[in-house]
């Protein structure tokens, strides 16, 4: 039998997050899948999840949070054991504002690798951006790490006139990749820093090289990636959110028993109060 492929999966954890960007997309969701898991193991509906995973041959795990920062979630540590039990020779990556990084370490060196949101390094450009002034020490993470370590950088008015120096710091702290992010749904065009050279295309987004260092500029909008998602209420979709679609349980097929096909099941609701409509990403929002 065909099952559908998924390039990747993400367990969405959601609970208070130790940034406020104004753009984040956990503000814009269905109450529902914002439900505070960070006290919470195992996640709601995670071993049937596992199960998904294994029988679409999912090789790809991200931890993120639609809401919050996985390394806040207190089982951090656990759910990464379990998972490597459950699903044996899956690569498992990190999604993290890198605020807890350092003191964490030991437990982010045992991802397989890790994405860091940092939209700057100046203190007032990050604070516009993320509503702290707490920029993570980039250099003492990147000396402490021991697995790659990806920048992920959203782009908008206020980061756009210094991403040059921000590239040739990143260049210069030893980073290998980085990623540019549009806003989804952005219709601005940002000038790109001197200095790039397209070296080719990934999922149609442009990829260049800066002095040995991958830069990708990453516009949802052209992405055609697949994922399984886990959301923190127990809600598990096929539906990639940051495309647009709706995410309201009659808009959803229901995934049968055994777990066939497009794979979206309302999960157990934790006593989440349900309101509010998603309807997809309204254009504008993110994840960091
Ligand atoms: S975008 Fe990420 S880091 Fe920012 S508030 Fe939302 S969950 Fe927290």
């Amino acid at each position: 039998m065909d099952l559908p492929g998924y390039d990747f999966a993400n367990i969405l954890l959601a609970g208070p997050c130790n940034l406020r960007c104004p753009y984040c997309i956990g503000r814009q969701l269905d109450p529902a899948l914002n439900c505070n898991v960070l006290d919470r193991f195992p996640l709601p509906n995670l071993e049937r999840f596992a199960g998904l995973l294994r029988r679409h041959g999912v090789r790809q795990i991200v931890l993120t949070g639609s809401n919050t920062d996985p390394q806040l979630y207190r089982h951090e540590a656990r759910l990464l054991d379990w998972l490597r039990r459950h699903v044996p020779g899956a690569r498992i990556s990190l999604h993290t504002n890198g605020q807890l990084a350092l003191r964490n370490m030991d437990v982010l060196n045992r991802y397989d690798r890790v994405s860091l949101s940092l939209p700057a390094f100046d203190a007032g450009t990050y604070e516009k951006m993320t509503g702290s002034r707490r920029v993570p020490d980039l250099a003492a993470i990147v000396r402490a790490a021991r697995v790659p370590l990806k920048i992920s950088c959203l782009v908008n008015e206020h980061n756009a006139p210094c991403l040059g120096e921000f590239l040739e710091r990143c260049h210069v702290l030893g980073l290998r990749r980085l990623v540019l992010r549009r806003l989804y749904g952005e219709t601005r065009r940002w000038e790109l820093p001197a200095g790039l050279r397209l070296v080719g295309h990934y999922r149609q987004n442009p990829v260049y090289d800066y002095r040995g260092m991958e830069v990708t500029y990453w516009d949802f909008g052209r992405s055609s990636s697949t994922s399984l998602n886990l959301f923190s209420d127990g809600t598990i979709s096929g539906e990639y959110l940051l495309v647009g679609r709706g995410v309201s349980d009659s808009a959803r097929p229901a995934l049968r028993p055994g777990g066939e096909g497009g794979a979206t099941m309302p999960g157990s609701r934790l006593g989440c109060s349900r309101g509010g409509s998603a309807g997809g990403m309204p254009a504008g929002l993110v994840k960091l």
